[in-house]
């Protein structure tokens, strides 16, 4: 993704509350910071954060941690969080490599990877956040229950990620390769990307994956 800098995006970052610093201090006490012991899912890589928001606004009873690497984007899903306020979200500027430094083992119900970027070089592969190197790492901070949700509408990534489900020994519990078609289609929210390019037509897949 081309990512413009955004002046001051950094500091901004750095004063607000809604951004967790120091996540690995919250390691098994995420509980604490909700207030509450509701389950906890998060979205991996949410750039400008139209998804995950749309979600805990309408969710009030789940919590809801973004994770996103660029202050740049990160900014933007800010913008809309200082204006909701709402209790049950919060955003980590953090790589998802490091995830299991953040989140204790089954602490985490559901993890959404949205239009992850595609690294479409095979050296870059275990790049990808629906490599298994990192199905590893979901294995280690998912409960039992827990489940993987993403949706791409880049078909080589995808069918990646169909064998890497498989690789990583977990189970598919859906499959669409044209979610807006589907039966899975109500409900659905769009992403940033999800309304760009499936404005230019492209079909939506979507897989869930648990273990
Ligand atoms: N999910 C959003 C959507 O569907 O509109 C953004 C999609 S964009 C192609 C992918 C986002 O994932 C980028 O903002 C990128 O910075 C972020 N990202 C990629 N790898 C990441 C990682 N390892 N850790 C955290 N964020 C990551």
């Amino acid at each position: 993704m081309r990512l413009r800098n955004v002046r001051g995006a950094r500091e901004a970052i750095d004063e607000n509350s809604y951004v967790i610093k120091e996540p690995v201090k919250y390691k098994g006490k995420w509980a604490e910071l909700f207030g509450n012991d509701n389950p906890i899912h998060i979205e991996v890589g949410m750039g400008k954060g139209k998804f995950i928001t749309t979600l805990a606004e309408q969710n009030p009873d789940i919590n809801y941690i973004g994770i996103e690497k660029f202050s740049s984007v990160l900014i933007r899903a800010l913008e809309k969080q200082n204006e909701l306020q709402l209790p049950n979200l919060y955003f980590l500027r953090e790589d998802a490599a490091e995830i299991t430094e953040f989140f204790e083992q089954s602490e985490i119900a559901r993890i959404y990877l949205n239009f992850s970027d595609p690294w479409p070089k095979d050296r870059h592969a275990k790049r990808r956040l629906t490599s298994k190197e990192f199905f590893a790492r979901y294995d280690q901070i998912l409960a039992p229950d827990g489940e993987v949700q993403f949706k791409t509408d880049n078909r080589m990534l995808f069918d990646f990620s169909l064998e890497q489900v498989e690789e990583a020994g977990w189970k598919l519990t859906l499959t669409t390769f044209d979610l807006h078609h589907s039966e899975y289609a109500e409900g659905n929210i769009m992403t940033e990307y999800e309304e760009r390019f499936s404005a230019k037509g492209n079909p939506i897949c979507k897989l869930v994956a648990v273990r």
